[in-house]
């Protein structure tokens, strides 16, 4: 069995035998690879606190191509310390985590991995948790095939006049093909523009409104429920904690 040093973040874990756990890796070099580490439920055990969810580091394997790696140790990258202490931020990665899981079952693109490592890495540095999550679920549709047309009206194509964003429509709506479509503020009609192309690492003040981000995030809900076929248990948990804030 040849050795491998992938970059990677467990996605999910899973018990196996009586000490062990398989990982869900999601690597930067080959996609998603299950890697089994043994004995790490043992106290002693040295794999013990990289065998969990949200790890992202190094992780030296033994490779197996068809079939469970093994893991050897973790250089942990980002202990994500800020965003493990706080249950918002942690409930916001877990859905990241989830999402990113199911878009990448669906579109193995690499720039997935470096989409989401931004995105932990901006939560756990204090960005607000929403307004991230909001700038991946908008990156994301493109890989899921659903992206929005935000260059204009996506019923005529006019470039004017832009009143309001559909989901019956996927995308902006201009005033001539209103009729009777719910409005959004314009505010949240150039946010979410903005959103969609930022430059995650880029990032360094958001400074935005409660009422746009909220626009902005009903809207997305009710987009992924329409068109991505995807239902994701750490969402229904995000709308609960969403609720109990408000
Ligand atoms: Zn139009």
């Amino acid at each position: 069995m040849e050795i491998k040093k992938l970059e990677g973040i467990v996605l999910s874990e899973t018990n196996y035998s009586e000490s062990s756990k398989i990982l869900n890796v999601l690597t930067k070099e080959l996609g998603i690879i299950g890697i089994i580490s043994r004995g790490c439920r043992k106290i002693k055990s040295q794999l013990r606190s990289v065998s969990c969810k949200m790890t992202w580091g190094l992780f030296n394997i033994y490779y197996k191509e068809n079939g469970l790696s093994t893991l050897i140790s973790v250089d942990v990258l980002d202990n994500l310390n800020n965003t493990k202490k706080d249950i918002i931020k942690i409930s916001y990665a877990s859905f990241l985590l989830e999402l990113t899981e199911q878009v990448y079952k669906q579109n193995n693109d690499s720039l997935i991995f470096s989409l989401f490592t931004s995105s932990l890495k901006k939560i756990d540095s204090g960005f607000d948790p929403i307004v991230i999550t909001n700038i991946i679920e908008l990156k994301y549709l493109d890989y899921l095939g659903i992206g929005l047309q935000l260059d204009g009206c996506s019923n005529c194509g006019n470039r004017d006049d832009i009143v309001t964003i559909s989901v019956k429509y996927g995308g902006y709506i201009c005033k001539d093909c209103l009729k009777d479509l719910p409005l959004v503020s314009s505010k949240a009609i150039k946010l979410i523009r903005m959103l969609y192309y930022v430059d995650i690492d880029k990032i360094t003040k958001l400074d935005l409104h409660y009422d746009t981000i909220k626009e902005i995030d009903s809207f997305l809900d009710e987009y992924y429920d329409e068109y991505s076929g995807l239902y994701l248990k750490s969402k229904q948990f995000l709308k609960k904690i969403n609720t109990i804030n408000c």
